[in-house]
């Protein structure tokens, strides 16, 4: 039997919710492009249901302990104290979100000699240390497309809201304020601007589909260029390297993973390459942005505006700077657990779960780590060599 370790973020102030603003969330059929949802035998919740703070348990407790497993779940995940620390020695799987990740650094994976498999229940598993991963044998495995979507969404909802002016308008009215001046004084169309994504995979490429109706010019720039018919489609000017699509644009949203060549790639220099008055919308990995750069870059007008919903580390400090600079349309690490994308990712949770009891292989589509190397997804997506060592990098 094993002792499954997860890792989730508290419940709400108000406790857990008695009842949902809606009565349901859509039913999809597939992932765009055709991959399949994730397939349990059955699930335990209802989907819509907050499952990824605390009390709603991934909706896996009646499934792990009717199997006789037992089944840790915390938010406390800090500090050589935590919960999460007193358990890890002895536990066989740790299962935690990006949003509130329980960061696997060699030394804790070195401290947890019964981990075999680390699950994200979520997309982006830079808070493993996947090389310490591969040197022990732990198979990492996450959910693939489960809210690429969800993201995506998010990102073109922050562009819009620092374009537009948005936040500080609401603010206005919520202060009982009518002041049209005051709110459109940096509010812009974003009709006719230049419009970029860095990496066009599953969540840069549903951007540019999401932004195309805005009649906006976009760019992209990525290692391997998209099929012909995609750029037509969407009139994508293609840039080779970074920096020229920089020189030519006016809103950026970065969608790339973290990983050496991508860690802190935006510094006062490469900020500076962008026209003045650009926004950046990150949500893909904070540590891709030099955080103090982006705070100059705000206070001295090159950026007009920065916005995302990833931080270094998770949760961020009070006194983390992007709290309160200028400019921000900053939130919490939420963009891909909505309630919607929650009972995707639980299912999938579920899916690899039964995989791993029951000895068939978890798919291709959810593997980063296994059998001692970059497997599946991870083997495209992730590279090794320091790619991901929790304390240094990874959000
Ligand atoms: P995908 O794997 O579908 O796409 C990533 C793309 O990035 C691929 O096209 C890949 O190209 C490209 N890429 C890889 N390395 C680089 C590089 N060094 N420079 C430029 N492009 C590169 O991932 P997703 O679109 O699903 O997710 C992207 C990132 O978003 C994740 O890595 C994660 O960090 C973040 N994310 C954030 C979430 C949130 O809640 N905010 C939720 C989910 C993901 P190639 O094919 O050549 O490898």
């Amino acid at each position: 039997m094993a002792k499954v370790l997860c890792v989730l973020y508290p419940d709400p102030v108000t406790g857990y919710p008695p009842q949902y603003a809606r009565d349901s969330i859509p039913k999809l059929t597939e992932y765009p492009g055709g991959m399949s949802l994730p397939t349990p035998s059955t699930i335990d919740f209802t989907p819509g249901e907050l499952l990824g703070c605390v009390s709603g348990e991934l909706g896996l407790r009646k499934f792990l302990e009717s199997q006789g497993h037992e089944f840790i779940v915390t938010s406390d995940k800090d500090g050589a104290d935590s919960e999460f620390d007193r358990h890890l020695p002895t536990a066989d799987i740790v299962i935690s979100q990006p949003f509130w990740p329980a960061y696997l650094s060699a030394d804790r994976i070195a401290k947890a000699p019964n981990l075999k498999l680390a699950i994200t229940a979520g997309i982006g598993s830079d808070h493993v240390d996947l090389d310490a991963a591969i040197a022990r044998g732990i198979t990492v495995a996450e959910e693939t497309y489960s809210n690429s979507i969800s993201v995506s969404e998010h990102a073109v909802m922050q562009i819009l809201a620092l374009v537009r002016n948005y936040l500080p308008a609401h603010e206005w009215v919520v202060n009982g304020g009518w002041n049209i001046a005051d709110s459109v004084e940096r509010s812009y169309d974003l009709e006719g601007m230049d419009c970029g994504v860095i990496a066009a995979g599953r969540i840069g490429l549903a951007v540019l589909r999401r932004l195309k109706p805005f009649g906006v010019k976009l760019h992209y720039f990525e290692r391997r260029r998209l099929a012909p018919e995609i750029e037509e489609e969407l009139g994508l000017m293609y840039h080779s390297d970074v920096e020229s699509m920089l020189e030519m644009i006016d809103v950026l949203s970065i969608h790339a993973p973290l990983q050496p060549e991508t860690y802190h790639l935006f510094d006062d220099a490469m900020i500076g390459k962008m026209r003045r008055g650009s926004y950046i919308v990150n949500t893909a990995r904070a540590e891709i942005m030099e955080r103090d750069a982006v705070v100059r870059a705000l206070r001295s007008g090159q950026l007009a505006g920065y916005a995302g919903d990833v931080w270094y580390p998770q949760p961020p400090a009070v006194d983390h700077p992007w709290r309160t600079m200028p400019h921000e349309g900053m939130t919490p690490h939420m963009s891909g657990s909505s309630l919607s994308a929650q009972a995707r990712y639980a299912a999938g949770t579920r899916e690899i779960l039964e995989d791993w009891f029951a000895g068939t292989p978890i798919r291709e589509e959810y593997l980063i780590v296994d059998g001692g190397k970059l497997a599946g997804a991870g083997a495209v997506a992730y590279t090794t060599g320091g790619a991901s060592s929790p304390g240094s990098s990874g959000s």
